[in-house]
């Protein structure tokens, strides 16, 4: 809410949509009061509010860049705020904001004011309320910060105060990091706020809606709910319309007289936000098949001034979508047929070419139409959303059985996507023996109802998702749980561990131990086998899960756990917080690797999942899909293009809604996103028949995904060095795998010629395994503090002499690093110098840092001290590169990376030290580009070879020379978006020449 309260029942009483200017406030009082014996029996709390004084605080002034409005995730709302915004202050200033308000009788007030805790940072501010130029109240808020959370609060201080004008002032009191300010209330109801907290839908501007109900001409009552169209989601149900009102257990309303006005406001946001509310209709107890209904709604219990709506459906459920300030907002009250309507008309409007063949679907492109079933049932308002779905280019819906399915083939669209998901209630305790059951009870259930509504529905389902988001196990739980930790002790058996090896004499002394108590070697061998338990355990329930969704659902039919990015690489701690990605892959506990396209890099970090998932289910060749948030018209295709030449196959566009069904569709209400979601759908349609069997081309490059780092170091640095290592190589056309322990345990070192080695810790085989591998031969690159320690976190010497390094002590700061939140505000501790072979340039010092020690080694690097900050090494056949801090780190930072915006800032010799090493052993480019930061890729099928190209520069470029290896003959090259290319040919070596705007694939036919 922005309007002040009194501003708003002056506008309801004179039931105009035109704004009041600020300021027009003054005696509205009587006017407030007036409206309050109105409209009393409809509105039980109007006392309070003539009672009260209710401020958004974002209304106070003068703003500036001391105090300001703020709204949502960037000035830290978490939870609904009252009109959507607060008054944000960064710690600090001297300038003072006020507001004159009207305080309607004189007496003792509570002067309430909601702010966000702000956790335990110190600061505080004060609010000081003038009466006829006298100071009567000044009180200090948020004096004592107290736990973790972020939430909004409520605090009170007791004033007397005069009836008539009052100017009220709010200052910084004590400097802190920030102040968020919602509201404030002024109330002589003491009695207000004492048992539950104050509530600011009490203040709230009003709505009211009735309903007429014509044909079939019948008795009937409503069930309504609400959803609220905001992370996070609120989900209402107001119980059922009767003659007596809302949720009153009266007689069904008869056709065509009006039922009683049915009060909304503690269910719809207070500002812009849509509340969707939905009334199913019954008549008998049974749902009518179609509705002619009018609605009134208005912001009072009143015919006067209300908006008419007037639906004519197939289904039971009518959709009302409210604004939370209906006064202010009335254009955004709409049935959601109409805006359905509205959807496919401008879907229509587009003009979109038809998508040529080839099809069918040999890359899947979903995305998901919402809300049938709950906030609709209108086979004509799903076809409308169906439509514009499948003009986009989707070829796939989710759960599509029954009516879904009829109605998405008669659109066009023929596959689907299930989610059945695991039962949740498997998951707190992985090893109970009930497990098995549950989950299969569950799976021969789901598949028997599919059936039941549809016998074909399976026939066209490919993937069925096992879950969103999972976390991992629980280590307080297994210690406590005597399933659990027997099963914990049964496993170490199966390592071949003994009691002896944790430094006790029996198994029954033996539990899971947490990071704090892994104090001494023994303890810290057990800690390290409590991780790697606990992620076996929960991969366990995934592993049953697929098997029990293939024996029942298809064993045709892939099965994916979505693995939210952050346990990847933005929060805590990476694989350490989440399912162990490789542990999944490697033991097949899904057919189908996914993931999500945001990190906290930017957009063009969006092949970095990819890459690590592909790599993780390489042990079977797993399958890849991704999810791409598909609000942003400018990146949608380069992710995109990015995702599909690393290897995605599935392409999830997240997610169409439409919105008033789904607060993450966004899709629906965007044009440009559609446009940019249609051209693209349409590329890959052109390129399936080569997409769907290609492959990506064996890489040279791999860099470590070390679980052992994770378990012990616990910090973010090496992730962003990884992920940074990684861009930095993509930047320049190497195409890079990830190795986890296993994988270079198992020998698969063999195939590349250069590893960067990023992470700290690494279990002994693995060194012993890298050691060989450099000694025959291999390219190795590390950076300060990678293989030093044990899976155990003891000190490694199997490396030492490998890596120049002085001592095994590495300067850790503890601190955040990632790219968007850390990295901007952290200041480089030192300078590097580089020079030949690596690039003589100047690169800053971030994160770790090590002493090294040159004996046989060549210097390629300087600190500012002039103490050596790289080293190459030749050890055996091979050569080693010892970089005593984190090279990528320093290119993430100078390039400022952007949730949205394509970053520039990549500085090119910062990326030449880091991929030195590939230039150095002569890594082979299937597809090289001219320009760096063209993302680029060479994918390989039985019909042809494909490249995709991706400008991650940010400029059109008008001439980019594209060298091509293809391992197949090759007769001509052939662009989608140029036509045939005219290729120089060196041997087998292809050069064409073309202007390249953003995304362009290179069809190379034999
Ligand atoms: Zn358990």
């Amino acid at each position: 809410m922005t309007l002040a309260t009194t501003e708003l029942i002056l506008e309801r009483l004179l039931c105009a949509r035109r704004s009041i200017p600020k300021g027009a406030n003054t005696m509205l009082v009587h006017v407030a009061f007036l409206i309050a014996v109105l409209t009393t029996g409809v509105a039980a709390e109007a006392p309070l509010r003539s009672a009260s004084v209710f401020v958004e605080a974002e209304e106070f002034g003068p703003l500036s860049q001391v105090w300001r409005a703020g709204a949502r995730w960037a000035d830290d709302i978490y939870s609904p705020t009252s009109g959507d915004a607060v008054l944000a202050n960064d710690g600090g200033g001297t300038d003072e904001v006020a507001k004159t308000v009207e305080v309607p009788t004189a007496g003792a007030y509570n002067v309430w004011v909601r702010y966000l805790r702000i956790g335990e940072y110190k600061g505080s501010f004060g609010l000081r309320i003038a009466q006829n130029e006298q100071t009567v109240f000044n009180e200090k808020y948020r004096t004592r910060p107290k736990g973790a959370g972020w939430e909004p609060t409520w605090e009170k201080f007791p004033a007397t105060l005069q009836a008539g004008p009052a100017t009220l002032t709010l200052y910084i009191d004590e400097p802190g990091i920030r102040q968020r300010i919602d509201c404030l209330l002024l109330t002589s109801r003491l009695d207000y706020g004492e048992k539950t907290p104050p509530d600011y839908h009490d203040f709230a501007p009003q709505v009211f809606f009735r309903y007429q109900f014509h044909e079939p001409a019948v008795p009937t009552t409503a069930e309504v709910q609400s959803y609220v169209r905001r992370g996070p989601v609120y989900y209402h149900n107001l119980g059922w319309t009767t003659q007596t009102g809302l949720g009153t257990g009266g007689d069904p309303i008869p056709a065509g007289e009006w039922s009683p006005w049915c009060a909304l406001t503690k269910v719809v946001d207070t500002d812009k936000f849509l509340a969707t509310v939905h009334l199913h209709f019954r008549s008998g107890g049974e749902p009518v098949a179609e509705a002619k209904v009018d609605f009134q709604v208005n912001s009072v219990a009143a015919e006067a001034g209300a908006h008419t709506l007037h639906e004519d459906l197939d289904g039971d459920i009518v959709t009302l979508l409210i604004p939370g300030n209906l006064a202010r907002y009335p254009d955004l009250l709409e049935l959601a047929s109409t805006n359905t309507r509205r959807h496919v008309e401008n879907a229509r409007g587009l003009k979109l070419p038809p998508i040529k063949a080839p099809r069918p679907e040999g890359i899947k492109l979903e995305t998901q139409i919402c809300g049938f079933g709950g906030m609709y049932n209108s086979k004509r308002m799903l076809a409308e959303e169906m439509e514009v779905g499948s003009l986009l280019g989707a070829n796939s819906f989710a759960d599509l059985v029954g009516v879904n399915r009829q109605v998405a083939a008669e659109q066009g669209v023929r596959r689907t996507f299930l989610n059945q998901w695991i039962p949740y209630q498997a998951l707190p305790c992985p090893c109970n023996p009930g497990n098995p059951r549950l989950i299969e009870d569950f799976y021969v259930k789901a598949a028997e109802k599919i059936r039941r509504d549809d016998p074909d529905a399976l026939t066209v389902a490919y993937r069925n998702k096992l879950y969103d988001e999972p976390g991992t196990g629980n280590l307080d739980h297994i210690a406590q749980c005597a399933n659990c930790s027997s099963a914990f002790r049964e496993y170490l058996r199966r390592q071949e561990l003994t009691p002896q090896d944790f430094g006790k004499q029996d198994w029954t002394e033996v539990n899971v131990l947490k990071r704090d108590a892994a104090t001494d070697p023994p303890s810290r061998r057990l800690y390290y086998w409590s991780v790697q338990f606990r992620d076996e355990s929960v991969m366990r329930v995934f592993k049953l899960g697929t098997e029990m969704s293939e024996k029942h659902l298809g064993d045709g039919i892939l099965t994916n756990a979505n693995f939210t990015n952050g346990g990847l690489s933005d929060w805590a701690g990476g694989l350490i917080d989440g399912p162990d990605w490789f542990l999944f892959g490697r033991e097949r506990a899904q057919s189908l690797m996914w993931s999500e396209d945001w990190t906290s890099m930017g957009p063009e970090g969006t092949g970095y999942p990819v890459d690590v998932l592909r790599s993780a289910g390489s042990p079977h060749n797993l399958p890849v899909g991704m999810y791409l948030i598909s609000y942003n018209a400018e990146t949608l295709p380069l992710r995109t293009y990015s995702a599909l030449m690393h290897g995605a196959k599935i392409l999830n566009f997240y997610c169409y809604g439409p919105w008033y069904a789904f607060c993450d569709g966004s899709v629906s209400e965007s044009l440009p996103a559609q446009k940019a979601l249609a051209a693209v759908t349409r590329e890959v349609a052109r390129a399936e028949d080569l997409l769907r069997d290609a492959n990506t081309p064996p890489a040279q490059v791999a860099v470590s995904f070390f679980k052992s780092h994770e378990i012990w170091q616990q910090d973010t640095a090496i992730q962003v060095e990884r992920r940074n290592t990684y861009l930095a190589l993509t930047h320049e056309n190497y195409p890079v795998d990830f190795l986890d322990e296993a994988l270079v345990e198992k020998g698969k070192l063999s195939g590349y010629r250069v590893f960067y080695l990023v992470d700290s810790d690494l279990s002994r085989k693995a060194a012993a395994a890298i050691k060989t591998w450099v000694t025959g031969g291999g390219t190795l690159v590390t950076c300060a503090g990678a293989g030093l320690r044990d899976e155990y976190d003891e000190e490694l010497d199997t490396l030492k002499d490998l890596l120049s390094v002085a001592s095994l002590e590495v300067t850790k700061p503890k601190r955040g690093y990632r790219e968007r939140y850390d990295l901007p505000a952290y200041q480089p501790t030192d300078t590097v110098t580089c020079s030949a072979p690596l690039e003589a340039c100047q690169v800053p010092v971030m994160g770790y840092r090590e002493a090294l020690t040159p004996a046989a080694a060549t210097v390629l690097a300087t600190f500012a001290d002039g103490k050596p900050a790289a080293l190459r090494n030749t050890v055996g056949k091979g050569s080693v590169i010892r970089f005593g801090f984190l090279p990528a780190l320093a290119y993430a930072k100078d390039a400022g990376p952007s949730a949205t915006q394509v970053v520039t800032g990549y500085l090119d010799h910062e990326r030449r030290v880091i991929t030195a090493a590939a230039r150095l052993a002569n890594v082979a480019r299937p597809v090289e580009c001219s320009v760096p930061r063209v993302e680029a890729n060479l994918l390989t099928s039985p019909k042809g070879a494909v490249a995709l190209l991706a400008n991650w520069t940010g400029q059109p470029l008008e001439k980019l020379t594209v060298t091509l290896q293809p391992s197949q003959p090759v007769k001509t090259v052939e662009s989608l978006k140029q036509g045939k290319l005219k290729a120089t040919r060196r041997g087998k070596v292809l050069e064409v020449t073309l202007p390249l705007a953003t995304t362009d694939m290179l069809f190379l036919k034999p």
